[in-house]
């Protein structure tokens, strides 16, 4: 069985393009905003990024079977969170779904 959240994915190709280049140049930091109209996939993106930044083969496309990949597919990676805003008023509610907030507490190292 493969863990591996793109697969399984209906692909924002934009944001997967962007993401890639972001893997690829290894331009991240520890915290990523993922936001957009409501049911585009912010979550499974940010997810399925979170697998490709922790995946054990090193690779933007995870393998899916590393223990990784299984920890961030069932949500018992303990150094990923996903933040979400709280609702002050009805008023912000359109705000609020646009600002979806991810932090990935990376296991890897930052190139400088
Ligand atoms: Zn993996």
């Amino acid at each position: 069985m493969s863990f591996n959240i793109w697969e399984n994915l209906i692909i924002q190709e934009r944001a997967r393009k962007t993401l890639e280049k972001i893997y690829n140049k290894n331009f991240y930091t520890g915290a990523f905003i993922f936001y957009g109209k409501q049911g585009v996939g912010k979550e499974a993106h940010a997810l399925a990024f979170a697998q490709s930044l922790n995946c054990l083969e090193n690779s933007f496309t995870p393998c899916g079977t590393c223990e990784n990949c299984k920890k961030i597919y069932n949500f018992i990676e303990p150094f990923i969170y996903l933040v979400y805003p709280t609702p002050t008023t009805s008023t912000h509610q359109d705000q609020i779904e646009k600002k979806v907030k991810l932090i990935l507490e990376k296991k890897k190292s930052i190139p400088i």
